[in-house]
């Protein structure tokens, strides 16, 4: 793990990072809550020990702090003070601290009481990780896909940067559903998501939006190249079918909608989904398996 030291007097760290180097974690060493905080802000620290005494803050105020932002991931962290008696304990637990430990510590209760660390850790990567896919697909989910919809916005407002939206909807899906029953609409479902996943671009972001309906969110794209990729993936759908138990196959069209942001645009990731969203209505009107631009 990348474990974040916090410890103002220099031969503690070099003990404390030893023994963490030791076994096989990667150290970070910060000796004011200053420092520390610029590195927790950052984000990619995950675990961190933090001395209770330090120069400039209290190690609990950094907690509280820590435990007041929205990070990207949980913080696990260990107080590691010389402040003794119950008080202290309880204070560091109620600053926000999961674990709490005295100086001078034992070196092997310290890897132990990591190790509860990780597994927690692991936990939470593994929920964090399920709340955001949409459990048919794989896809990123609705609420996923906002989340990192506003970062690329942010991006692109920063750097004046530009980037697309399409949105997709199968046509007369639920004809697949009444003519061949749900399970082989779920499959054309699953196949529809691996067409896009294999059509897209890696770091193009693709999320189920609901039922039979897909947005996706091209980095750096303008309208021109975004409903090229829109095209593409229109030309492409109906390749692809799903092979049925009694024989025969189903494949399905779609319609599609495409947006882009326009560097200095006041519209917010809402407005942008609207406006596909209109488009694709006029890809529908326009007779369906089409691509039209807002
Ligand atoms: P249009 O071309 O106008 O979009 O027609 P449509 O039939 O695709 O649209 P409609 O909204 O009438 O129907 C959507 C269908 O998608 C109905 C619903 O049963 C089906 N559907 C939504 N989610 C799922 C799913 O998870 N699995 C399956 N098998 N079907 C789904
Ligand atoms: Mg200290
Ligand atoms: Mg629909
Ligand atoms: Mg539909």
């Amino acid at each position: 793990m990348r474990i974040l030291v916090i410890e103002d007097d220099q031969s503690q760290r070099m003990l404390l990072s030893g023994l963490l180097l030791h076994n096989g974690h990667e150290v970070i060493e910060a000796a004011t809550g200053a420092e520390a905080w610029d590195v927790i802000a950052s984000g990619g620290i995950r675990v961190l020990i933090v001395d209770r005494l330090l120069p400039d803050i209290d190690g609990l105020s950094l907690l509280r702090r820590i435990r007041s932002v929205p990070l990207p991931g949980y913080v696990y962290a260990i107080v590691i003070t010389s402040v003794e008696g119950r008080d202290s304990l309880l204070e560091s637990l109620d600053a926000g601290a999961d674990d709490y430990i005295a100086k001078p510590f034992d070196k092997s209760e310290l890897v132990a009481r990591l190790k509860i660390g990780e597994r927690i850790l692991r936990l939470e990567t593994r929920l964090t990780d399920l709340a955001k896919k949409d459990y048919l697909t794989e896809l990123l989910n609705r609420y996923a896909f906002i989340k990192q919809a506003e970062i690329e916005f942010d991006r692109a407002r920063r750097e004046n940067s530009r980037f697309g939206l399409i949105m997709m909807d199968l046509d007369h899906f639920k004809l697949v559903n009444d003519r061949h029953g749900h399970l082989a609409g779920d499959e054309t479902l699953k196949l529809v998501a691996d067409t896009l996943r294999c059509t897209c671009r890696p770091y193009d972001i693709i999320c189920r939006w609901g039922g039979e309906e897909f947005l996706i969110l091209t980095p750096g794209c303008d309208l021109t190249n975004t409903a090229r990729t829109a095209e593409r993936l229109r030309a492409v759908l109906p390749t692809k079918a799903v092979g049925l138990p009694g024989g025969g196959s189903v494949s399905v069209t779609g319609s599609f909608g495409v947006v882009a942001y326009v560097p200095g645009a006041d519209d917010e990731v809402a407005d942008m989904i609207g406006r596909a969203d209109e488009a694709l209505y006029d890809a529908k009107n326009a007779g369906r398996n089409a691509v039209r631009t807002a």
